[in-house]
């Protein structure tokens, strides 16, 4: 059996969000088994908003959370280094809707989560085991989760741009090759849509600190952190935006040219597919809980 997790002590930093370019306070707090990782506004009377896919509100450019008309946004990286470092349960704390964008990658949340530490929770920690394919495609984007005896990424990207015509990577996903080859990689743009984004007055607080940014024919950073970064960060994408499923995920996720939009959707699908798979009580084990308990773990999905 595999214990849940949460952070042994309080730790705090602040940041600017992308979007707004406002300055914001990030605290993760220590969190209860079975609580789940809670989004808290105490700019709004510690309203709480939990990461889980029946909050999803909003996926335009990244993606945000709402109960009750209170949002909170760009959760995805932060979400991506918690469930990688095994935090199964955390409050997240913010002064304002936007997690700050820091450097665009997870690294500092993964800093500031080993500066934290990890404690072990007396809960059994539960995973979504994949058992027959779940796919979804919309036009020439792909998202499909297969069975596997561990939790794996395969993405492709295929971009108009000399730099991004075609990037493939395929990853078996642990702490270690979390922290190691994916949260360091940062989230990019083009340049020909940052005046557009500016105009709308979204990515206020978007600089070369903390986007890659494509200029026609190169970066404008002075240097990438990997030369396939690009596809690098589409898979912490797709990692922050599966933990709204609310369990560790156990199968190989395969997408190709997707985005937000698609792989919320596709969590959202997960939940519906109760056939596909089975909750389970370690990683390795093959054994299933009584279907029931299942089913009544599968939340019916809200529209927006
Ligand atoms: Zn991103």
């Amino acid at each position: 059996m595999d214990a849940q997790h949460t952070i042994r002590r309080q730790i705090s930093c602040v940041g600017i969000g992308l979007h707004s370019g406002n300055k914001v306070h990030l605290s993760l707090k220590p969190a209860v088994a079975g609580s789940g990782i809670r989004f808290r506004r105490t700019d709004l009377g510690d309203h709480e908003v939990p990461a889980t896919i029946q909050h999803l509100a909003g996926i335009q450019l990244a993606t945000g959370l709402a109960r009750d008309q209170v949002s909170v946004e760009t959760v995805e990286h932060l979400l991506a280094a918690l469930v990688s470092m095994g935090v199964d349960n955390v409050i997240v704390e913010l002064s304002s809707p936007e997690v700050p964008i820091m450097d665009g990658s997870a690294a500092p949340f993964i800093y500031l989560i080993q500066e934290a530490g990890i404690k072990r929770l007396q809960s059994c920690r539960r995973y979504l085991k994949i058992v027959r394919p779940i796919a979804i495609s919309r036009g020439d984007k792909r998202i499909a989760l297969y069975p596997s005896d561990h939790f794996k990424v395969t993405y492709s990207i295929s971009y108009d741009h000399p730099l991004l015509r075609h990037q493939s990577r395929t990853l078996r996903i642990t702490e270690e090759s979390f922290i190691e080859e994916i949260a360091p990689a940062r989230t990019f743009t083009f340049l020909k849509d940052v005046e557009m984004l500016r105009q709308n007055g979204l990515a206020l607080g978007g600089s070369l600190e903390n986007a890659v940014v494509l200029g026609e024919t190169g970066v404008l950073n002075n240097a990438l952190r990997f030369e396939d970064e690009f596809v690098r960060h589409k898979i912490l994408d797709a990692i922050g935006d599966l933990a709204l499923v609310g369990y560790p995920v156990i199968g190989h996720l395969v997408a190709h040219r997707a985005g937000h939009a698609l792989h919320t959707e596709f969590a959202a699908k997960i939940l519906e597919e109760t056939q596909s798979w089975r909750l389970v009580e370690a990683s390795l084990d093959t054994a299933v809980l009584p279907l029931a308990s299942a089913v009544n773990s599968a939340a019916p999905r809200l529209a927006n």
